[in-house]
Order: C-alpha cells, then structure tokens, then sequence
C-alpha cells in the first residue's frame, strides 16, 4: 500500500462496498469523488527577509451528513490524492461513529522541522487566511494530524477570531487545554482503539486480564495502547518496537518504564531485561492482542500467514494491505479495522467542538464515558454487520458508513 496512490486504493475500497450494497452507479460516481477542494498559494516572508510560496489544499469530501471534519497535514511529500484519501476516509470514520459529521482534510507541502517558530507561524496564519472562506465552526472543522500541533491549532483559531472579530473556538479542535480543548484528548485514540479490543475479547472469549500484547509502533497511539492495556484491564505487553528496532520480555514490560527508557535514549531499544527481536518475528507473535500503531502497509500478503495474534486492532491507518485482509479474514483472524480503532480521536475531537459551543466543559470521566459509548455501539454495529453479510470487519465497517451517508443524501434529495 505504501505505493500505492492512497486515492485510488480509498476508490477500490468504495467500490468493494458499493457492489455489497448493490448502490445506484450515480452514486457510487458521487461517492468517489470530494465534493469540494481548494488549492492555495501561501506567501510568507522568511526569517532572512526572502518571501516563500507554499502549495496547500483543503478537501471538503462530503458533507450530508454535517459539517466536515479532518486534520490539517504540515508534509514534504504532502499531494493532493493524499488529502482527498485522507477525507474519504473521513467521512467514513465519521459516519461510523455516528457523529453528525461529514469529512474533510487539509495539507501544506512544507518540511516543519526546516521552518524556524516565526515562520511556521506565519504559514499557519497565512493558511487560514487562505482557507478561512470555506471552513468554520459550522462547515467545517479542522484539527492537528502529522507534524501540526496544538500550538498551531491556537495560532490558526487565533487568527480566524481576528477575521471574524470575536473569539471563535469552535473553528478547529485539538486545542490546548486554555483555550477551549478538551481533557481525554491525549489518550483518545488509544483508549477508544481500547474499548473496541475490550469488546472483541468478550466476543471471542479471551480473558484480558491473562491476555498479552504486541505492539508495533511505540509513540502516541502505541504507548497509550500499551500502557491503558495494563491499567485498564492488566494485560501482560510483552513486545513494543519504535522506528530503530524491537524489543520482547516474557515476563512483561512496564510501559511507563519503557516511556522513561526511550525519553532518555530516544529507543525503546536496549531496554534492561529485554531482549532484541526483528519486526517480523513481532508480528508473528503468539500474543492474543497485536497492535499496529506505527506504519501503512506493514501487514502484507507475505507475512500475513505468519500472524498468529487472535486479534489484529489496527491503531495505525491503512496497516494492511488488500490481500493481507483476505488471509487475515481466512484465518479466523479477528481484524479490528483502523477506521473504527482509531476513531476515538476525532470522537473527543467532536466532544471539544459540542463543549466549545456550549461554552462548559466537561470533566475527564465524562469525556471518557461517552467515548466508550460510542466506540461500544460503533463496534457492534459493524460485528452484526460482517456476520449479516458474511464479510470481513473492515468491509463491514464500510457497509455501515457508507449505508448512513447515502441515507443522509436521499433524504436531501441529492440523489
Ligand atoms: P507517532 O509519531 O507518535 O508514533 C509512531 C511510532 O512508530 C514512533 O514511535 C516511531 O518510532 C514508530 N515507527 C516508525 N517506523 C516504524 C517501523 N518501521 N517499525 C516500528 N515502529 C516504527 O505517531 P502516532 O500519532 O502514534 O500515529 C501512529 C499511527 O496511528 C499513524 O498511522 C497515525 O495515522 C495513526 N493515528 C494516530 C492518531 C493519534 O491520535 N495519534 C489518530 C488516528 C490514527
């Protein structure tokens, strides 16, 4: 997949869909395609007085359901496809989850960590005046994705309030706490991805209290994963791995020790007690739960015989690949696909956007039950899905997503 045009495999992945659900060829056309996008050129004048012309997009795929929803991506090798795949899946998350919500994303073609503060916060004013007159709080609501923070969020929501010449919050989510973000953000993906193991397990009767656990990828989603693992239901996490290599302990490893050990040396790698083991021999673990959490593409055709986890809970996006999915689902390999593991992020995201136009704000355990909620429903409504129709969970996760958008655009008469 990591070659693959993400578009056209987010088309593919449509069409699959569209032919379990027998849909109409104008909508099916309809559904392949953003309703909207906007390409930008942004000056900004760099630290050493040179001005700078950046490319940057915004993808409003559809919206009949509610205002779009989607990070905003700072990438060198950000492309337009990208962010139209990005908001495909978007709106398919979103409808998932049952959120009154449509899909969106947003990119600009830059490297961050080349850019000095000033003028990464020049570009993300810059951006927002450019894209200020297609989003806002009520069409459409971006948030923080790969290399753009909750400082940006605020630079971006402050500049936006200046325009509009009162505060204006609601414009994206993923802000700090200060300024109108919403506690659980932190741990969201992790914990949302969490409950839906917590259910697969009851499905399939392992007890999570003896069960272990791999992880590959171990940042943000993974070490959340890892961690709430243990504290929420005393999971034993036997493997975690980071971009420079991997690491197992029969015995367990303590995830907080491990975030301690990799803050210092910036590896989990030469953990004390812990042995090295390559990639793939994680992925071929006997452990009942594996969590990708790291790259697209990395569960192939070639190893995904090799997978003997009883449940797969994609944490990362798109870490498996079309043909993997087939053996996966031959295997009787329980796939939690990403679309629904994952989705506990924008979940809280749309919390902060109903605290923020509330103007009240909820405590942690509140944002935290409502996200089991919704990730509990979500979850079963695709399992009754894949065993109606006898499909894999990700084609039933598209089934029930696509179902609902289709709903919401005859009832408007688009269709
Ligand atoms: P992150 O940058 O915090 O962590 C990624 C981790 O993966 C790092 O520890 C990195 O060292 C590791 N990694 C990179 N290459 C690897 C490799 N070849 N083998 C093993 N590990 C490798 O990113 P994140 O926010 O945790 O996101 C991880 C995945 O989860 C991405 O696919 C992202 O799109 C998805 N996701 C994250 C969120 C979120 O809220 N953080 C929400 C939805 C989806």
């Amino acid at each position: 997949m990591t070659k693959e045009n993400p578009f056209l495999v987010a088309q593919q992945q449509l069409d699959q869909c569209a032919k379990i659900l027998k849909l109409d060829p104008g909508v099916q056309a309809l559904l392949k395609v953003p309703s909207r996008e906007l390409h930008v050129s942004i000056p900004v004048k760099m630290d050493d007085g040179s001005l700078k012309v950046f490319q940057g997009f915004r993808v409003q795929y559809n919206d009949a359901k509610g205002p779009c929803k989607g990070g905003i991506r700072f990438h060198p090798e950000e492309t337009i496809d990208t962010v139209r795949a990005l908001a495909a899946w978007m709106t398919w998350k979103c409808s998932l989850l049952d959120l009154p919500l449509g899909g969106g994303k947003g990119g600009i073609i830059c490297n961050p960590k080349e850019l000095s503060q000033g003028e990464l916060e020049r570009l993300s004013r810059a951006y927002i005046n450019q894209v200020g007159r297609i989003i806002g709080p009520d069409k459409d609501i971006p948030a923080p994705d790969v290399y753009t923070t909750p400082q940006i969020m605020a630079w971006m929501m402050d500049e936006y309030s200046r325009g509009a010449g009162k505060n204006q919050f609601g414009l994206l989510t993923g802000k700090p706490l200060a300024i109108g973000g919403s506690k659980g953000r932190g741990d969201a993906t992790a914990r949302g991805g969490l409950y839906t193991v917590r259910e697969a397990a009851r499905e399939l009767g392992i007890d999570l209290s003896r069960a272990t656990i791999a992880v590959q990828g171990f940042g943000n989603a993974g070490y959340y994963a890892a961690y709430l693992a243990q504290e929420l239901f005393g999971s034993k996490v036997v493997a975690v791995s980071d971009s420079q290599g991997c690491i197992l302990s029969d015995d367990g490893l303590d995830a907080q020790k491990v975030a301690s050990h990799k803050a210092a040396t910036s590896t989990v790698c030469n953990f004390p007690g812990a042995r090295a083991i390559s990639d793939e021999e994680l992925l071929a673990l006997d452990v009942d739960i594996l969590f990708p959490a790291a790259l697209e593409g990395v569960i192939t055709a070639e190893n995904a015989p090799n997978i003997r986890a009883k449940i797969v809970a994609e944490l990362a996006n798109g870490p498996t690949t079309p043909d993997a999915d087939v053996i996966l689902y031959k295997n009787g390999v329980h796939l939690i696909p990403d679309f629904l593991c994952n989705a506990g992020g924008v979940t809280v995201s749309y919390f902060e956007m109903v605290q923020n136009f509330y103007m009240y704000y909820w405590e942690e355990e509140d944002v935290h039950k409502r996200l089991d909620q919704k990730m509990t429903t979500a979850y079963h409504s695709v399992l009754d899905t894949s065993r109606k129709y006898k499909i894999n969970m990700r084609q039933a996760a598209y089934v029930v997503a696509v179902e609902r958008v289709v709903e919401a655009m005859k009832l408007r008469g688009w269709v």
